[in-house]
């Protein structure tokens, strides 16, 4: 595992919490409940980590008429990715090759697809724009660096370069 990897990182911010548990036991008094010891635990524990983990995009109400698909929900994907419509309907647009317009909380895409893809390109926008390259993690935004577009992370700062779609 080398050392600046993601993974070596999660573990030593794991490893972290195991000694900050250790230490709020050791503090206790022998005579509380577990229950009261886990409640001290929780609050000594960063923000960040009592959320609900789980990173978790709607899947896609779509359907086909006539010659072109139509996502239902786009609005709900959009709100769980925290990005902007345009931007998100850009690139499922150029993905599928075929254009696409925003009509209120819907989307009009000019092709036949299934579901599973408009998924799949929900996913891959998450994974490319939105859950941080370095901790997984979605709490990312948009930002700029000498005059270049970035996404960065709120929960451990890492941030790349943000690819313009064409
Ligand atoms: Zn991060």
């Amino acid at each position: 595992m080398a050392l600046k990897s993601p993974k070596y990182k999660k573990v030593l911010e794991h490893c972290s919490y195991v000694f900050l548990f250790l230490g709020v036991l050791m503090f206790a008094d022998m005579d509380y409940s577990y229950d009261l010891l886990l409640e001290r635990v929780w609050k000594v524990l960063p923000e960040k980590l009592k959320k609900h983990e789980r990173f978790e995009i709607p899947e896609a109400d779509a359907f086909i008429e006539g010659n072109v698909t139509i996502i239902r929900n786009f609005n709900e994907i959009t709100a769980s990715l925290m990005r902007s419509p345009e931007h998100i309907m850009k690139y499922v647009s150029t993905e599928v090759a075929a254009p696409a317009t925003v009509d209120g909380s819907r989307v009009i895409i000019q092709r036949k697809l299934k579901k599973q893809v408009i998924d799949e390109k929900i996913k891959s926008y998450a994974a490319e724009f939105v859950i941080c390259h370095e901790c997984g993690r979605p709490d990312t935004n948009i930002s700029e660096l000498e005059g270049q577009k970035i996404v960065k992370c709120q929960a451990c700062g890492g941030w790349w370069p943000m690819r313009r779609i064409k």
